[in-house]
């Protein structure tokens, strides 16, 4: 009695389409033995099982299952089949697949996949992809061993402060683009200390490594994540093209040869240092240290990259905004989308025409632009033959949409001297968790003339002196901000100008959290649009005219 209620705990049976789908939810591994009704589990494999679950003891994460054929649609390609065969799944994805009661294969795959998972968990490796297997095809051969997926290889640019303040980083970035390189991943960060010491842990016991800290804590750097991009897209002429050219067959010989020499693409180091540009950017391609930057500066970039994320842009027309916005918002989370931006407007007539091109040829073309540009517009709500609900129909659709609707804004934020260097780096993270893009940043010791391209506004109030007094104090962080609203979202993240009304009003605030008094508040950021776009010229000059506001 006791033997059989260990067997019953150690494989759970899997019997219908439902419960299989239910056990692709576990988590980590789990392990499967598909069997036909007629023949029953696999014994022999049991014993192996057993000792497997004993010794990894990882209840958490390794499951063992026993599936049924004949009542499983996902399995019916191993109808008939009559030699066992065993499927890994981890994290809903199968993985391998064992055919034969192969146990020393059965035993690596499982030692290999915990260990990983393990490592995974605790924060030691980043996820490998693996192939999956297609259980449509069970016949497929080498599916037994575990299969990675070509793991894309990252290599990481990093613009460091000298040149990021030269306003170089787009020109640099559009020369990798137009080589087919892709940007997975981009940020503008100041690195403090501990970063630099940790990232450039080779070098530290170079000499002038403590200035080479302080250079790298000293501005804005970009740091860039990069893959090779489609080797495939790459000028890769038509081979086959030639063969028709070239009569004389040596001549396509050689000229094959020379085409499949370049089909393989320079590295991004090499790519660099042909066009002379390498001395703006440090390349790092080592895979490990390649992870480490990718852990510290985009702790969600694998996550990202696993799930596919994608924008898209929802619009509620009128109708629908007044009478089932609540439940439409619902839905929508329910789906497990994540609403980014929100805003509610009228749209322009050129902005309806652009969001509903694909409808221009049909009857209701009119109407449905006359519905979209009126914000309180009464329509049945089955007036129009198409959806209620507006959606971008491809990514570069939704890019482009988004674009429009939700157009960046600059701002110049600031943060003035008596913050402590840590405080300082709370504001920087809080700075980044809202969402905001650093584009420019640079310390200054403001004198009158530099607080003045700020200030003039307030040049003729009585504690104007004061306040040139406390910015001569200490060096301030001057920068500039990007983002959709970005001048209202930085005030509203300041709080009001007295700390001690902040905390009453807006608690959560810099001003709130940090302030010491209403002189000594901490953050400064510009109050509209012309003044944002005014200091942020005169403070990083040049720089904006290249990338005039876009609203
Ligand atoms: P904000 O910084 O919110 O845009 P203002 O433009 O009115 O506010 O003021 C600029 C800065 O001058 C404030 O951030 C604060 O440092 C300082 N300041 C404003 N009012 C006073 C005051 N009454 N006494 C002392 N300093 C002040
Ligand atoms: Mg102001």
């Amino acid at each position: 009695m006791a033997g059989k209620k260990r067997e019953i705990q150690l494989q759970t049976v899997i019997n219908s389409q439902t419960l299989w789908e239910e056990m692709l939810q576990n988590k980590g591994l789990t392990v499967i033995d598909v069997y036909q009704a007629w023949c029953g589990p696999c014994k022999a494999m049991q014993t192996l099982f057993r000792k497997l679950k004993n010794e990894l003891n990882e209840d958490e994460i390794l499951h063992f299952v026993v599936a049924e054929v004949d009542n499983i649609v996902a399995l019916q390609a191993f109808k008939d089949k009559c030699e066992p065969v065993f499927l890994f799944s981890l994290n809903g994805k199968i993985v391998a697949k064992v055919t034969g009661a192969n146990a020393p294969l059965v035993n690596k795959n499982i030692i290999t996949l915990i260990s990983d998972e393990r490592k995974i968990i605790a924060g030691e490796m980043i996820r490998p992809q693996y192939q999956e297997v297609l259980l449509a095809d069970s016949d497929s051969e080498d599916a037994g061993e575990l299969i990675y997926d070509s793991v894309e290889q990252y290599s990481i640019a990093i613009i460091k402060p000298d040149v990021v303040i030269t306003g170089k980083v787009i020109e640099l970035k559009e020369k990798i683009i137009s080589a087919g390189f892709v940007i997975e991943a981009e940020t503008g960060t100041i690195f403090t200390e501990e970063e630099v010491r940790d990232v450039y842990s080779d070098i530290a016991d170079q000499p002038d490594f403590e200035d080479f800290v302080s250079f790298m804590t000293s501005g804005l750097s970009y740091i860039v994540v990069i893959s090779q991009g489609d080797e495939e897209e790459a000028e890769n002429p038509n081979l086959d093209e030639y063969g028709e050219i070239f009569e004389n067959e040596s001549e396509v010989e050689v000229k094959r040869a020379s085409i499949e020499s370049k089909a393989k693409r320079d590295s991004l180091q090499e790519y660099l240092e042909r066009q002379h540009i390498s001395q703006f950017c440090d390349v790092e391609g080592n895979v490990e240290k390649v992870n480490r930057l990718i852990d510290i500066f985009f702790p969600d970039f694998r996550n990202k990259k696993e799930l596919k994320l994608e924008k898209i842009l929802v619009l509620l027309r009128p109708d629908i905004l007044q009478h089932r916005k609540e439940d439409v918002l619902k839905v929508i989370q329910n789906e497990g989308f994540k609403i980014l931006m929100e805003r509610q407007l009228v749209l322009s007539e050129v902005e309806a025409r652009t969001l509903c091109k694909r409808f221009e040829d049909e009857d209701y073309y009119g109407t449905l632009i006359g519905n979209m540009t009126r914000l309180c517009a009464k329509f049945a709500m089955d007036s129009l033959p198409i959806c209620q609900l507006h959606g971008s129909d491809s990514l570069e659709a939704a890019e482009r949409e988004i674009q429009l609707l939700f157009p960046p804004q600059n701002t110049l934020a600031m943060i003035k001297p008596h913050v402590t260097p840590k405080e300082r780096e709370e504001i920087l993270k809080l700075i980044k968790e809202n969402g905001f893009e650093m584009i420019q940043a640079k310390y200054m010791i403001m004198n009158e003339e530099s607080a003045e391209k700020i200030y003039s506004k307030i040049k003729g109030r009585d504690f104007y002196k004061s306040l040139l007094d406390m910015l001569a104090e200490g060096p301030s962080l001057v920068m500039m901000l990007r983002k959709w609203n970005a001048i209202l979202d930085w005030r509203r993240l300041m709080g009001p100008v007295d700390p001690i009304e902040a905390k009453l009003l807006s608690p959560d605030s810099i001003r709130a959290v940090y302030g010491r008094s209403i002189l000594k508040n901490i953050v400064h950021g510009s109050s509209s649009l012309m003044e944002a776009q005014d200091t942020i010229s005169k403070i990083f000059n040049e720089f904006v005219t290249e990338h005039p506001e876009e609203n």
